[in-house]
């Protein structure tokens, strides 16, 4: 008898607290100000799903503040913004409702505690606008983003060395990276890691590795915790495959024996839901990934 086909799904996936507060942050505005045009700075979570679905309703996404309209209310995404940006924005807008994430705060008010005899070292992606706003705030007087080991080894840092971390960076490279820092910079201090919600979606792509042979990571390839989550997968041994939608499966995947299904902080349930029916259409049985320990 043919054995069955399993898509195991993974125990964390999805959106992040972070990311539910801001978008219903901004189911709000649009109740409460029907009569004002709704901005959003850049795009609200990196998810084209979510974005169209809301410019559909009329929300504009901006480039730049330089765009909002008279009388706009505007909100600021979960990722945060540097000081110079809310402090423009408060003064352009009707309303503005900051929606940074706590943790995402957490890490901006560390980089703005720094003095000038301090060098921020911020392990990230240069143009994420997690790390603009973070460099922007910034007290320290250099700041280096590092986004892997290899520039780990090169970077050169003019005074004492403080590290903190993008939210959403992998938690792997981040200890490689961490090791490597530490080894060349003795009085470097750590001072902010991975966030929870991103770790835990991370180890569990790891576990889930370990017994399929591809991981389908449901997200937009813009997305930044989407491409660590493939990038833990591979790491792992498992193929890793960033996709927004039950359209964009390659077809070979409805081959294989043991396929695992994730969703990166900024993907809708919708877009795991129809995933999810074209594998069981497929013949897949369907399967949680059992609880740790
Ligand atoms: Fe907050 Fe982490 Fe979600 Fe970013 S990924 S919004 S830091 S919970």
């Amino acid at each position: 008898m043919a054995e069955t086909k399993k898509l195991i799904l993974a125990r964390q996936r999805g959106f992040c607290g972070g990311v539910r507060a801001a978008l219903s942050a901004l189911e709000k505005l649009l109740d409460e100000h029907p009569d004002s045009p709704v901005c959003v700075l850049h795009e609200l979570v990196h998810n084209r799903h979510v974005t169209s679905a809301f410019a559909g309703r009329g929300v504009r996404f901006l480039n730049d503040l330089d765009e909002l309209p008279p009388d706009a209310v505007l909100l600021l995404g979960a990722h945060g913004v540097s000081p110079d940006t809310e402090r423009q924005a408060r003064k352009l807008a009707k309303l503005v409702v900051d929606t940074t994430c706590p943790l995402v705060k957490a890490r901006q008010r560390e980089a703005a505690k720094l003095s000038s005899a301090d060098t921020l070292i911020l392990l990230g992606h240069p143009r994420h606008p997690e790390v603009v706003g973070i460099v922007g705030g910034s007290g320290a007087g250099a700041n280096l983003v590092v986004s892997s080991s290899a520039e780990a080894e090169r970077v050169e840092v003019p005074s004492r060395p403080v590290l903190l971390t993008q939210t959403t960076f992998d938690a792997f490279e981040l200890e490689r990276c961490r090791g490597i820092l530490e080894k060349r910079f003795p009085d470097l201090e750590f001072r902010g890691g991975v966030c929870s919600a991103s770790l835990e979606r991370q180890k569990c792509v790891e576990d889930l590795a370990h017994c399929v042979e591809a991981v389908v990571v449901a997200g937009s390839p813009h997305s930044s915790n989407a491409r660590r989550l493939c990038e833990t997968a591979e790491r792992c041994g498992a193929r890793g495959v960033l996709a927004e939608g039950a359209a964009e499966l390659p077809r070979e995947l409805f081959e294989l024996r043991r396929v695992g299904l994730t969703a990166g902080a900024s993907t809708p349930d919708a877009d795991v839901d129809g995933m999810l029916a074209a594998f069981s259409a497929a013949g897949f049985d369907i399967e949680n990934q059992p609880q740790e320990g």
